[in-house]
């Protein structure tokens, strides 16, 4: 941990968001049953029917502990992997972490709501034949039956999760599973969903008595909002359109900000309760919205 003297003390700098890049991914796997006449308006895809997405984390401090939420894709991956999801923009998981104020050595903890490789590729690097964690001081969080299904993983989600994002952290001494009391924030709920793979981690932050909701890939962008739109990677479609239901219900009954880890353009909104049912209110940075 470096010189406690360098947090900021003000709360609502307490939780903010980090950008790590934008990537590529296919439309139509993207949006489900939606038929791409409604999604391409909302996202519009390029010559290969991909739209572009961010991947954008949390920066988290609490006391003198200091949490990243989910770490993008990393840097380890080789040019063709990185070609086809045709990684691109300025920011970096590190370089975003600096202009915060902070060095990766000050990262006590790494919150991982799953294991698929935009979401945990950031956490590990490479140096020379090693693959080791990108910060050495912290710990890495994941709850148990998401490990065991990352580990052994279905045909389907296989490709998602790759051995050198997962092992290493592992084999590091660093990992440790999220129990019913184990996780070190009080003032961080977490609230675990099946949908989109088995038991994914989505942190509810209590910060000036509102709670902000991080939705990873149950809603991973503005877009997704409304009850078809769900990705056909999914393993569980029908359970997350559950789970979106009574999640946006509780957002919209108690004022919630929820952050999306792939908007490209949209950080946070808010949402209300509307005949069509649950739909967007206010939308900006979640800097705006707090
Ligand atoms: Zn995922």
């Amino acid at each position: 941990m470096g010189e406690k003297t360098n947090l900021p003390k003000n709360s609502i700098m307490s939780l903010q968001t980090l950008d790590t890049g934008f990537f590529k991914l296919d439309g139509g796997a993207m949006f489900g049953v939606v038929p791409k006449p409604l999604w391409h308006r909302l996202n519009p895809a390029d010559e290969q029917n991909r739209c572009t997405w961010a991947m954008r984390c949390l920066l988290y401090e609490q006391g003198n502990r200091l949490l990243v939420v989910d770490t993008g894709i990393g840097t380890k991956q080789d040019a063709k992997f990185f070609g086809h999801y045709d990684l691109h923009g300025d920011s970096t998981l590190l370089s975003s972490i600096r202009k915060a104020g902070y060095t990766e050595t000050d990262v006590t903890d790494v919150l991982l709501t799953h294991l698929h490789f935009d979401h945990v590729g950031g956490a590990v690097q490479r140096s020379g034949d090693l693959l080791a964690p990108v910060f050495s001081n912290a710990t890495h969080w994941v709850h148990p039956e998401h490990w065991q299904w990352a580990t052994n993983p279905n045909p389907r989600e296989k490709a998602s999760f790759l051995k050198e994002n997962i092992l290493p952290l592992q084999e590091s001494g660093q990992l440790q599973f999220l129990t019913e009391h184990s996780f070190p924030y009080t003032d961080v709920d977490l609230h675990y969903v099946d949908g989109h793979t088995e038991k994914m981690a989505l942190p509810l932050f209590r910060i000036n008595g509102r709670i902000v909701a991080y939705l990873a890939d149950l809603i991973p962008s503005l877009a997704h909002v409304p009850l078809p739109y769900v990705m056909s990677y999914d393993v569980r479609p029908l359970l997350t359109m559950d789970e979106k239901t009574s999640l946006l219900q509780r957002a919209a009954a108690e004022n919630w900000i929820l952050v999306f880890e792939h908007d490209p353009v949209t950080e946070a909104a808010t949402v209300e309760m509307t005949e069509k049912g649950v739909r967007l209110s206010e939308t900006g940075k979640l800097t705006e919205l707090l």
